[in-house]
This record gives C-alpha cells, sequence and structure tokens, in this order.
C-alpha cells in the first residue's frame, strides 16, 4: 500500500517535470546557435574541471581502472562536445533545395527543428559516456532532456544527477534515478523522442511504449559482434587487437568481438598468440591479471553469475578452455577466457556474452562462414582481418551489420563523422555528430509559394481544356 502510494507520489512529479519540461521545448525550439554553443560550452568546462570525480565514480561503481575511464568514459564525450561546437551552425542551418518544374516559382527547404521534450535511458557498462553522449546531440538538436541512468551504477547516476543541476537552469536537463519501474513510469509519457541504449530485449519494450505515443525511438543496442579471420591475416596484429577491444571493460562493450571465426588450420597458431596478448597487456605483474590495474570487473552478482553459467554450459557441452577460466566470486573477477570446441548449441554462442569469454569457431571455407554470419541477427560490428581488401569489400557487401571494420575493433565509435548503430536486432536510427543531431531534429520540410498561384495552378479544379492538356504535356514530357 505505502509502496503504490510513493510511486503515485514519483509518478505526479515526473508528471510535473514533463509539463513544465513541454513548455521549455516551445522555448528552446527557437534557440540559437549561439546560446546552444554556450550550454554546450558549459557542458564542456564541467567536464574538464570535474575529470576527477567523474573517474572516481565510474570506478567506485566497478573498479574500472582509471586510464580506461579517461579513454572511454571522458575522451568520448570531450570529442562529441568540440565537434559539435565546430559544426552546429552549419547543422542548423536551413538547407536549400532545388526546384522542380512543376515547382517553379516556389522557394523550398528543409529545417531542422528540435523534436522537443526527450527521454535518454542509459545503460550501465559506459554509465558515463552513454547518458552524456548522446544528451550533447540533444542540446545541439534544441532538446530538454531527462536522463535516466541505469541503476547499476549508483556512484556514476549520482554524479549525473549533481553534475546537471549544477550546469543547466531548473528542468531544462532532469536525471531521474531507479530502476526498471521508474523506467516504465517515464516510458508511459508522450515523449516527442527516445534515445535508448540497451539491450535487444529491453529496446523491443521500449519500442512497443513508444508505440503507444507514436513517439519517435533510437535503439542503440547489442547482440553478438563477430569477428571473420581470413586465411592471410596478421595472427599477432589481429590477437592485439582482439585482446584489448574484447578484454576492455572485462568484455562489457557492445562493440566487443563477441566471437571468432578462423580456418581450422590456424586456430593453434591464433590461440597461442591471443595468450601472448593477454600476457603481455594483463599479465605482466607479480600479481597475474587479477592484480592488474589495467583489468576491470564484472558490474554485479548478478551478472557475474550470468557469465558463470554461459562458461559451465560450455564446458557441460564440451568446450575446451584454452586460456584462463579462473574467477573470483568475491570480486566479481573473471580472467579473460578462451574456449574452443564451441557448438551452437551452446549459451556462449547464443546470447550475447558481455563478458569476458572468446569463443573460438573455425571454419573450412569462407562461404560458410559468412553463411554464419548472415544465418545470426545482424550485428552492431563487423570484424574482418586479413591483408587482401579486394577480399574484405566483397564480405562487407555479402553480409549486413551496423558497422564493417577492416583490420581493427570497435575503435569506430571515436570516428565523429561516422553514424554509430545497429541494424534491425542491433539497433534502430543512428548516433555521434550529425547523425545524433538529426536523431533529435524534425527535419521540416518548408515551402514558400506565390501569392496568387491559385489561378493558373493545373491541380485545382476545374480541370479545363487548358489545364488538361498542360497535365498532359506533363505526364508525356515525364
Ligand atoms: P538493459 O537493457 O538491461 O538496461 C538499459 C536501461 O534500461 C537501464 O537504464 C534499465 O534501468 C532500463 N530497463 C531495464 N529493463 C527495463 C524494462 N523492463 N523496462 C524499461 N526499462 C528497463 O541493458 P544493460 O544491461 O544496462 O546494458 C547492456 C546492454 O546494452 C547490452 O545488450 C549491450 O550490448 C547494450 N549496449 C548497447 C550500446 C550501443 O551503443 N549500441 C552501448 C552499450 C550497451
Amino acid at each position: 500500500m505505502q509502496q503504490t502510494q510513493e510511486l503515485e507520489l514519483i509518478d505526479s512529479r515526473l508528471e510535473d517535470i514533463f509539463l513544465i519540461q513541454k513548455q521549455q521545448a516551445i522555448k528552446l525550439r527557437n534557440s540559437t546557435a549561439s546560446q546552444r554553443i554556450a550550454l554546450l560550452k558549459r557542458l564542456l568546462e564541467w567536464i574538464n574541471k570535474n575529470q576527477e570525480d567523474i573517474r572516481k565514480a565510474v570506478h567506485a561503481d566497478y573498479q574500472k581502472p582509471y586510464p580506461e575511464i579517461d579513454v572511454t568514459e571522458i575522451f568520448p564525450v570531450l570529442i562529441e562536445i568540440n565537434h559539435a561546437i565546430k559544426h552546429l551552425e552549419h547543422w542548423m542551418k536551413p538547407k536549400k533545395v532545388g526546384t522542380p518544374l512543376i515547382f517553379l516559382g516556389t522557394k523550398a527547404y528543409v529545417q531542422y527543428e528540435p523534436k522537443g521534450v526527450s527521454l535518454i535511458i542509459a545503460p550501465w557498462n559506459y554509465a558515463f559516456n552513454l547518458a552524456v553522449g548522446p544528451l550533447v546531440s540533444a542540446v545541439a538538436a534544441g532538446c530538454p532532456v531527462i536522463i535516466k541512468p541505469s541503476e547499476m551504477t549508483p556512484h556514476t547516476s549520482a554524479l549525473l544527477r549533481r553534475m546537471m543541476a549544477e550546469i543547466f537552469d531548473t528542468h531544462t536537463v532532469e536525471v531521474i534515478e531507479g530502476g526498471v519501474e521508474i523506467s516504465q513510469m517515464l516510458l508511459s509519457k508522450p515523449f516527442d523522442h527516445i534515445f535508448f541504449t540497451g539491450s535487444p530485449a529491453v529496446g523491443k519494450i521500449v519500442m512497443k511504449a513508444a508505440a503507444e505515443h507514436l513517439t519517435s525511438v533510437t535503439l542503440e543496442l547489442g547482440g553478438k559482434s563477430p569477428v571473420l579471420i581470413l586465411d592471410d591475416a596478421d595472427l599477432k596484429d589481429t590477437a592485439d587487437k582482439i585482446t584489448a577491444t574484447k578484454f576492455l571493460n572485462c568484455g562489457q562493450t557492445c562493440i566487443a568481438p563477441d566471437y571468432i571465426l578462423i580456418p581450422e588450420r590456424l586456430k593453434d597458431a591464433f590461440v597461442e598468440e591471443m595468450k601472448k596478448s593477454i600476457e603481455k597487456m594483463y599479465g605482466s605483474n607479480k600479481n597475474g591479471i587479477e592484480g592488474s590495474k589495467d583489468y576491470s570487473r564484472i558490474v554485479n552478482e548478478s551478472h557475474f553469475k550470468r557469465i558463470q553459467h554461459i562458461l559451465s554450459d560450455a564446458n557441460l557441452k564440451g568446450a575446451k578452455i584454452e586460456f584462463g577460466g579462473n574467477s573470483n566470486g568475491q570480486e566479481n573477477y573473471i580472467e579473460p577466457t578462451i574456449l574452443s570446441h564451441v557448438t551452437w548449441e551452446m549459451k556462449v554462442l547464443q546470447e550475447e556474452i558481455f563478458g569476458p569469454i572468446l569463443p573460438v569457431v573455425t571454419y573450412d571455407n569462407l562461404d560458410g562462414a559468412i553463411m554464419i554470419v548472415n544465418q545470426q541477427p545482424k550485428p552492431l560490428a563487423f570484424y574482418v582481418f586479413s591483408k587482401n581488401y579486394k577480399k574484405i569489400n566483397a564480405i562487407f557487401n555479402e553480409t549486413s551489420s551496423g558497422a564493417a571494420l577492416a583490420n581493427d575493433c570497435a575503435v569506430h565509435f571515436l570516428h565523429r563523422e561516422l553514424p554509430f548503430g545497429g541494424v534491425n536486432n542491433s539497433g534502430l536510427g543512428k548516433s555521434h555528430g550529425h547523425f545524433g543531431f538529426l536523431a533529435f531534429s524534425n527535419e521540416k520540410a518548408v515551402l514558400k509559394q506565390r501569392v496568387g498561384s491559385a489561378a493558373v495552378n493545373p491541380l485545382f479544379p476545374p480541370f479545363t481544356l487548358v489545364k488538361k492538356k498542360l497535365v498532359k504535356g506533363i505526364l508525356k514530357w515525364l
């Protein structure tokens, strides 16, 4: 009873904030580039001043190493802000379009108006970056925002709340903390746009809720991003790049390499290179990988258990541990682990792993490997390693994915000229840079007709002989 009353109170508070933001959205609709740039600069300044607090908060959530926080939480947000500041004026300028013959005498252009009150729902795995990154696009587009950070990263959420209160006027950007119940309360409101980052399963819930109000959505989802290694790949270079991106954030990265496809004859040599890379990057101190300051932990016990379950399922069904396999439940530590002899009946090949386990699947012929990729839901990213760029091009043309990278993994996240996002199961819509600005903007078609043109419009009845002839002439000409 008491809980119901509490929820009703929260809902009515959310309703109040939402209504105030609706008013705010109308005010912001007319905001100029320089006003929005001023807000972005305040954001930039705050982050620069409070870098140590950001590090402390993110680290407190799951022992993420400071250098990793710098590279994957602070750096991407700073480049997003700087990119928006540099280009915003150009992005906001109405884009003139050509004039087809039948529109002679008119003027037409595309105007970028802010969509309005926006909801950003963030995941826990890059709790700062994935809340503030989309916010930069929303501010650039001129939208008020409610951010719902993940309940799994309370220190970062508290920091975000303080940050927004210190930067923005009351209610322009609000941080609402809470779990599934609060998230669903928010989703019941008629937002103008919802930007969701999280799992495909919750993405479907978000899209269903958005459909109630025909709210537009950007869905940044996850899934299994494959790595296809061809027979001419440089295995050392490949292993270094896979190690660095697979075990970053303890494997809890949406674009982490999820599984490897490699010719059978190269498997052993590749596994050897992977072992060397892991030792080189994480195991060089006397306490081994567990003692490495550069290796994170699993976010909480429930995810620790989920990953352990994936591992024991693979073990039971006959997978071989080529490297790793150790863990420490008290610390949510799971060692970087490489599995071979894996089959598609195992959870490790059925579910998004989102942890430091790397299954290696072997193939006999390239067509078969490509078929495997095409039989799975379309991935967020697809990585191909080979020296033969002609072959790589052909493979990219035969497959569909949110991003396709040759001889690298995950780095496209930092490229502000590229759209970031998935396709179908891995996402809907794009983010970053101009694409992020567009996600929060309505591309309004504006057409300005001459006064008095009704008299000569062949589309208007009565369809006199002259008008009929004119239309026939046009049809012939087309
Ligand atoms: P999640 O889907 O469980 O949760 C994301 C957010 O949704 C959280 O704020 C959570 O509170 C909320 N939520 C959870 N269940 C909900 C429900 N039933 N109704 C309404 N809201 C709900 O995801 P996560 O565990 O936080 O993050 C991991 C997932 O996110 C992985 O699948 C990963 O691949 C994906 N991800 C994608 C990207 C990307 O940019 N494409 C980036 C990071 C993570």
